[in-house]
């Protein structure tokens, strides 16, 4: 298990901590595998989902990340656990895996991966690695906790507190996924 450091209590990767352990928390801080991938494909989408401004279902956004991964190893004895703020796939030898639905949101799925690492270690003190899987290509990358991804992760938990509790949105920044996205019309018309 690597090192936990210490720091403020006002620090949201420290209030997440607390309200997963079900300690008494004046303001709880709750982060998402959701979360932690929009924050890397979007904070305006991060933003907006936190407003609960619903999501087309059918939206090819939403699509892109569901469909492969409910499709994907449905046969391969990936079971689905969830605990906490999180909700992972585990394959029969305990490995967590996560689906790259596309090339162009390889880093929001291997963040994601990430932040259910560092919370099984950090709130359950369990160490597991993960697998990065990319059905379509027949790809498949070993993603451990490093220290630097633990920096990352708890960098990004910092991050996705900061546009959470902020009073607007992030300004639109044209992706090549805006076209797609759920809340395109919110952006750009
Ligand atoms: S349409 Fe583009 S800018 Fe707007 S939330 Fe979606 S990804 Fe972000």
């Amino acid at each position: 298990m690597t090192e936990r450091g210490a720091s403020s209590t006002d620090d949201p990767v420290d209030r997440l901590l607390a309200t997963a352990r079900g300690d008494a928390v004046e303001d709880p801080f709750r982060v998402t595998g959701v979360m932690m991938q929009y924050y890397h494909v979007c904070e305006r989408e991060l933003w907006l989902a936190s407003r609960n401004l619903e999501i087309d279902r059918e939206n090819v956004n939403v699509v892109r990340g569901t469909r492969v991964d409910e499709s994907a190893y449905a046969d391969r004895g990936k079971r689905n656990l969830r605990f906490g703020m999180i909700s992972l796939d585990l394959l029969d030898d305990g490995r967590v895996i996560e689906i790259k639905p596309s090339s162009s949101l390889e880093e929001p799925a291997r963040m994601q991966l990430s932040y259910y690492l560092w919370y099984l270690d950090r709130v359950a003190g369990v160490e597991r690695e993960g697998v990065l899987a990319h059905p379509t290509e027949r790809q498949r990358e070993s993603v451990e906790l490093s220290s630097e991804r633990v920096e990352k992760v708890e960098r990004a938990i910092r991050g996705i507190h900061q546009v959470v509790t902020a009073d607007s949105p992030p300004s639109a920044e044209e992706k090549p996924y805006c076209e797609s996205c759920a809340y395109h019309d919110l952006c750009w018309c």
